[in-house]
């Protein structure tokens, strides 16, 4: 169940302040997940199953919910798509359970987006695509009536979907991307953080003008410094604006592997750092679930979310007395199931004791042969190393804070 995050005392004297001081958001909900709001950061990601495979599909969106992913997106590329999601939906709540979903809609997909959001819970556009103007190659300038002609044009097809979002309370993903940026956009402003944060505020007033607000905002790019100086762009536009909607971060294109993770944490932590975002999906050229643990992982790290137990370990020196790589791992296999710990497992007791942070348990390496356990900062016992393992589960017992796996 989501709950709203607990509101931590920050230290007056900002310098010394610790906490994620998240930016103010209207609460969006899709399905039964809020976006924005004080809410927990979602967790989102999207499946790469051809949508008229129904089977396919619902298995597909059931994996991914069941590991965590809260908010799951399926691709909508033609009306046979759209109607499938009404099957798809149908079966997930038949056989599982309620699931909330988005529907990506594509290149001049306004009768797609009209049938397809009878069956989900938020439809994502893509501003540079809602309304695809063929690029004329020859063109050298963009003149003021020729931009508010497709301007026209834009709220014309946007206003249906708009409308039918908003009498069934659902909601609207206004996804913008660097690489597809309207051409007109790009004329004005160019490829720019500027450029996409104007093709979004042209949505958001279209839709403010309807008096629909159950929107969210994505300014991806593949590049982690653009993406980065669009959503620290948004903002700023919005705060001025008077505008409070949530955004939903990401990198596209992230690749894979090694690379692919820094890359997404590099684009991601900075904004989180700084308390903007409201949900967040790391792109991975990987299957899906591969997605689910690095975004709780990013978010664990900052301190947004605790979904696991959170390890200390120095990097190991001269000083180390034992494998500490190898007792890292037993532990951590022994107690990984234990949401909502901090463990620390050190090296030796020179360091060790002061650096474990405040974690609430502590392995460290005492003399030859010779671990202590610690609780908090105090020094509870010393034990031989081929028992540290075993006696450090049965601290976490006697203190009433272990559950069976
Ligand atoms: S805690 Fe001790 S063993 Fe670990 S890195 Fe520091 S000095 Fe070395």
């Amino acid at each position: 169940m989501q709950t709203l995050s607990t509101p931590q005392t920050a230290p007056t004297a900002p310098e010394f302040d610790t906490t994620i001081h998240r930016r103010k958001t209207r609460p969006v909900k899709v399905g039964n997940i809020t976006i924005g709001g004080g809410y927990p950061v979602v967790v989102q990601s999207m499946i790469n199953e051809d949508t008229l495979d129904v089977e396919g599909s619902v298995a597909a969106i059931r994996r991914l919910h069941e590991i965590g992913c809260e908010i799951v997106r399926v691709t909508v590329p033609s009306m046979a798509h759209a109607k499938a999601l009404a099957e798809i939906k149908q079966k997930l709540i038949q056989t599982y359970q309620e699931v909330p979903l988005v529907a990506d809609v594509h290149h001049n997909g306004m009768k797609i987006a009209l049938e397809v959001a009878k069956h989900v819970d938020k439809v994502r556009i893509n501003p540079g695509l809602y309304v695809f103007e063929k690029p004329k190659a020859d063109r050298n300038e963009y003149t003021q009536a020729e931009f508010e002609e497709i301007g026209e044009k834009i709220r014309e097809t946007l206003e249906p979907l708009v409308i039918s979002l908003r009498d069934q309370g659902k909601a609207l993903r206004i996804g913008v991307n660097h690489g597809s940026l309207a051409e007109r956009m790009l004329f004005t402003y160019g490829d720019t953080p500027e450029g996409m944060v104007e093709s979004a505020l042209e949505f958001i007033r279209i839709c403010e003008s309807l008096d629909f607000r159950n929107i969210v905002i994505s300014l991806k790019a593949s590049r982690a410094p653009v993406m980065v100086a669009a959503y620290r762009l948004m903002v700023k536009r919005m705060d001025e604006l008077g505008m409070d909607y949530p955004l939903h971060l990401g990198v596209t294109e992230a690749g894979d592997g090694e690379y692919g993770r820094i890359k997404s944490t590099a684009g991601l932590a900075p904004l989180l750092a700084d308390g903007i975002g409201d949900t967040i999906r790391v792109s991975l050229t990987e299957a899906p679930e591969k997605e689910i643990p690095v975004c709780y992982s990013i978010l664990q790290a900052l301190g947004l979310r605790k979904t696991m137990v959170e390890y200390v370990a120095c990097p190991s020196c001269g000083r180390t007395l034992f494998n500490l790589e190898e007792v890292l791992h037993k532990v951590r296999e022994a107690t990984k199931h234990l949401t909502g710990l901090d463990i620390a497992v050190m090296g030796c007791i020179v360091n060790g004791p002061g650096e474990m942070a405040d974690a609430d348990y502590g392995y460290v390496g005492k003399q030859a042969g010779f671990i202590s356990l610690y609780r908090g900062r105090e020094e509870i016992k010393k034990v031989p190393e081929d028992q540290g393992v075993e006696e450090l589960i049965n601290l976490i017992k006697a203190d009433g804070r272990w559950v069976d796996p």
